[in-house]
């Protein structure tokens, strides 16, 4: 499959960008709530400090810490896809990617044509560079290492909820 090898190594340009420039690189400071995630099966480290508006908008989000090219990458991703969406945005897309992962899991073995399946799991969610991640699912062990910055996410945007925003 010639045409499936050309798009994983595209994919694998697209985590190798965002793991050598990462997007959103760093920390806020308060008023923005923090959360730190850690996959201790590879030693993963994600720290999400993100800023919610009284309109619940996500209007500035920073990510750090440190471990394989796959848990980075995909937290960079994440800031971009999430900042600027609403907080329920934000959590939907979370659905949607976590679904684009579990959907792609579940077919591997008979499917190798996964694109129309992830559309009909998340109707009208453009992933952009996180359909990259999907390539992540041959390896389930580093599945992992794909959802870490976006469990850390829900986290933050769980402890703005319970701030007087
Ligand atoms: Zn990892």
């Amino acid at each position: 499959m010639s045409d499936s090898g050309a798009l994983d190594e595209l994919y694998k340009q697209v985590i190798l960008d965002h793991y050598r420039s990462p997007r959103n690189r760093g920390e806020l400071s308060a008023p923005a709530v923090r959360a730190v995630g850690h996959n201790p099966l590879c030693g993963d480290e994600v720290i999400v400090s993100l800023v919610i508006d009284n309109d619940q908008m996500i209007t500035d989000i920073m990510v750090s810490g440190s471990g394989c090219s796959i848990s980075q990458s995909a937290a960079s991703m994440m800031s971009v896809a999430v900042k600027g969406q609403t907080a329920s945005a934000a959590r939907e897309t979370t659905r949607a990617f976590k679904e684009m992962m579990s959907v792609h899991e579940d077919s591997l073995e008979t499917d190798n044509s996964n694109r129309s399946n992830i559309e009909s799991a998340a109707p009208g969610h453009h992933l952009g560079d996180l359909e990259a991640l999907r390539g992540v699912v041959k390896f389930p062990v580093r599945i992992k290492c794909a959802l870490l910055s976006w469990n850390t996410l829900l986290e933050a945007i769980d402890s703005a909820g319970n701030s007087d925003l």
